[in-house]
């Protein structure tokens, strides 16, 4: 069939298309327990141990809705911007394979969680609003595990453990038009359920994962062309791979005078091509009709509220005030709202201190530098934040020297000691006392005779070697300005 073996559309094609991309994102909410029964969702338990008649769909065992389930959904829709419905709807979405013994999905339909959303996202400093369709809960299947090659040997394991844990599926409009502003869309929709504690959107584990659909017009047109979806995306480099090679291969079809059909892709990231894999023309009918097994589900507003208030500051909400309010750059923002722990470290030393500016250059240089040395999580950091932030208002407020202050971190990250004990121990508090400098200060003007005469001379730039020699007296610790000034003074100018 023409669709395995495509030819790609040349760049200069390409740009007289438009693509069109939609996605839905299927999020493992973080509970403990599945959706229905009490089984333990957690990962890497030998094969079908954490089962139930429940998860197990065996005849009349009946399914009970997780409270905890249905609390991280409502707070995943409100970090994405959407609309709860007062009342939502469980529904079966019939369809027979291995891994699901019950022969349907308990899903979403026509009454779903939340809806009427929207992500804001930036791609080269362009920033745009993605919006979301809907947002609904739905149970895990189980997992098809495949084994062998050839024929006489291949097996197939279904592994049942999954089965009922408690998903979200995010659906967006079709908004997006690169890979790039998938990627962002996706990123940002990680952060925000990361942030809030919704799920932790461990790509590795299967914890997120992302369908693309995608479709190319002709620039100028207003019909949306017919999209193919691209399955299981599960990492953000296959996500824009992908998409990039589905616009190639439209584009390349539509202008030798095919026509896309409408089907399931599946991305093969060795080939680093999309496959077909089933014709959404011969699609399931998956004969949805409302749970007669659960309740319709019902929000109301004050258990709305109590959800929304109990939620922590949205990525995007902190960045925004960490610019307004400690005058970060937008860059240093970015970096320290990428995830929550980065971000409340930072706060941490940001109080401590009082200086917000060097609290955040020093968490993104030394603190990082410190931990990526060491291949350590902020979560593990040897040097706390309310260390680094006692570390950071002794600089601040000059009675360190920079230089100093490096050196005393890395004694903090060696040995857990508080600087202050450390500056102790070593006599390493920094001189400001004009009393001892003022011998000192006199000692160099007397040892460098020729470099006074000069500076008297009118060269002026010599200031900084004699500073220089004052610093290297008092091993550093003498400060800079208060030496520049007793200087100044006693050189008469
Ligand atoms: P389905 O249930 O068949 O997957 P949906 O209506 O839920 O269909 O749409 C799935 C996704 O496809 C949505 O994210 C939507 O934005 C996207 N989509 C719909 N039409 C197009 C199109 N012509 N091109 C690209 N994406 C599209
Ligand atoms: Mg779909
Ligand atoms: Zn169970």
């Amino acid at each position: 069939m023409s669709s395995s073996v495509s030819a790609l559309a040349r760049p200069e094609a390409i740009t007289r298309y438009e693509p069109v991309i939609g996605l839905e994102v299927h999020v493992q909410l973080a509970t403990a327990t599945k959706i229905f029964c009490s089984c333990p969702t957690s990962f890497g338990a030998p094969p079908n141990t954490n089962v139930c008649p429940v998860c197990l769909g065996l005849p009349g065992a009946l399914p009970v809705l997780s409270r905890d389930a249905v609390e991280l959904a409502i707070q995943g829709s409100v970090a994405l911007n959407c609309s709860v419905r007062p009342q939502s709807r469980f529904a079966r979405k019939n369809y027979f394979y291995p891994d699901l013994p019950k022969g349907y999905q308990i899903s979403m339909y026509d009454e779903p969680l939340a809806e009427h959303g929207w992500v804001d996202i930036v791609v080269d400093g362009v920033a745009k609003r993605i919006g979301v369709t809907r947002v609904h809960m739905e149970d895990d299947a189980g997992k098809s595990v495949h084994e062998g090659f050839r024929d006489s040997e291949r097996y197939s394991y279904v592994d049942l453990n999954r089965c009922g844990t408690p998903l979200i599926e995010i659906v967006s409009e079709p908004d997006m038009r690169s890979s790039d502003e998938a990627y962002a869309y996706l990123a940002e929709v990680k952060q925000a359920l990361q942030f809030i504690g919704v799920s932790t959107c461990d790509m590795e584990k299967g914890h997120l994962r992302c369908d693309a659909n995608v479709s190319v017009r002709l620039k100028g047109a207003e019909k949306l062309g017919t999209r193919a979806e691209i399955k299981n995306l599960n990492s953000f480099r296959f996500l824009k791979e992908a998409i990039e090679y589905e616009i190639a291969r439209q584009v390349a079809l539509v202008e030798s005078g095919g026509r896309v059909i409408q089907e399931t892709r599946l991305y093969d990231p060795d080939a680093g091509e999309t496959v077909g894999m089933r014709s959404k023309e011969h699609a399931h009918d998956y004969r949805y009709f409302p749970e007669p097994d659960l309740l319709p589900l019902c929000v109301d507003e004050a258990w709305l509220n109590r959800l929304t208030a109990a939620m922590p500051e949205l990525p995007a909400r902190k960045r925004a005030r960490f610019i307004s309010d400690y005058g970060l750059r937008e860059y240093d923002a970015d970096v320290l709202t990428a995830a929550r722990p980065i971000s409340e470290f930072f706060e941490t030393v940001a109080s401590v201190s009082g200086d917000p500016k060097t609290a955040a250059n020093w968490v993104m240089g030394d603190l990082m530098g410190l931990l990526k040395s060491e291949g350590k999580e902020i979560t593990e950091s040897p040097v706390s934040a309310e260390r680094l932030g006692e570390l950071v208002g002794l600089l601040s407020k000059g009675e360190i020297s920079g230089k100093l202050a490096k050196d005393i971190f890395a004694k903090m990250a060696a040995t857990g000691q508080p600087a202050a004990s450390i500056i102790e121990k070593e006599g390493l508090k920094q001189i400001s006392d004009t009393g001892a400098l003022e011998t000192i200060a006199a000692d160099v003007i007397a040892n460098n005779a020729k470099q006074v005469e000069q500076y008297k001379g009118g060269k002026t730039t010599v200031l900084n070697f004699l500073v220089g020699q004052v610093m290297k007296a008092t091993r550093g610790q003498a400060n800079v300005g208060v030496v520049t000034e007793l200087l100044k003074q006693k050189l008469g100018s």
